[in-house]
């Protein structure tokens, strides 16, 4: 964990003096393992049109383009407002302690993380993308079967009434699914939800109205081809 926090100062440092790079294309590496998140927005790891056709490539540009980007234009405001020392402060120690920052720097902190954390918790759809013995193993000894998990994970994603996010999130190597209302994530004090986030669903309409309109369900069931396993199991050595 020592280790862990401080490379994420160190990467915090490092990227805190540079400008957005809006070229999605252009190739840059993801700060970090896991890709772990500062307050930069970094480029995706893969084009606008990658996971066609599970999500279209008009849904990512204005999701990564305008929708991610004003979180962390309007993140920036509140912490130039709210004196936030960046590079003392990792974005995940700013969230753990919300409450004492404006539901400003609340909603757009919340959602730069939370979408820099989806990036990357997704890739090109591939024909075998099942989590790896390892993490399988994790998913049956906390609900029964991987199938049980995804069930679960589902239903939470499905049932979030209005805006917000379906996690799968780990504490002490012990796995479960929640969900949380707009922008808020686990790792706030706020959230009923707590631990480690793993895997991350946007349910905003945003995410999903331009192909699927009010079919949710449908945009669940495609998530399901894109997931980037081989990041959640990077992600569950930390819990
Ligand atoms: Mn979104």
């Amino acid at each position: 964990m020592a280790t862990r926090r401080k490379f994420i100062l160190q990467s915090a440092q490092v990227t805190a003096g540079l400008t957005l790079i809006p070229d999605f294309l252009k190739a840059a590496p993801v700060v970090g393992p896991s890709g772990e998140i500062d307050y930069t927005q970094h480029p995706l790891e893969y084009t606008y049109s990658a996971l066609e056709p599970y999500i279209d490539t008009m849904t990512m540009e204005i999701h990564y383009s305008k929708h991610a980007a004003g979180y962390a234009k309007n993140m920036m405001d509140a912490i130039g407002a709210e004196k936030v020392d960046m590079t003392k402060t990792p974005i995940t120690d700013l969230l753990s302690q919300v409450s004492k920052y404006s539901v400003k720097l609340r909603n757009n902190a919340g959602g730069h993380y939370n979408h820099e954390f989806f990036w990357r918790s997704l890739r090109a759809p591939r024909t075998f993308n099942m989590p790896d013995d390892k993490l399988m193993k994790r998913f049956q000894e906390s609900f029964g079967s991987f199938n049980a998990f995804q069930t679960q994970f589902t239903e939470v994603a499905k049932s979030r009434f209005g805006s917000g996010w379906a996690w799968l999130v780990g504490d002490k190597g012990k796995l479960s699914v929640g969900s949380t209302p707009n922008q808020d994530n686990p790792l706030m004090d706020v959230s009923e939800l707590k631990g480690l986030p793993l895997l991350g669903l946007d349910v905003w309409e945003h995410a999903y109205y331009l192909k699927y309109q009010n079919r949710r369900a449908d945009y669940i069931s495609s998530f399901w081809s894109i997931v980037n396993w081989d990041r959640v199991a990077e992600r569950f050595n930390y819990c």
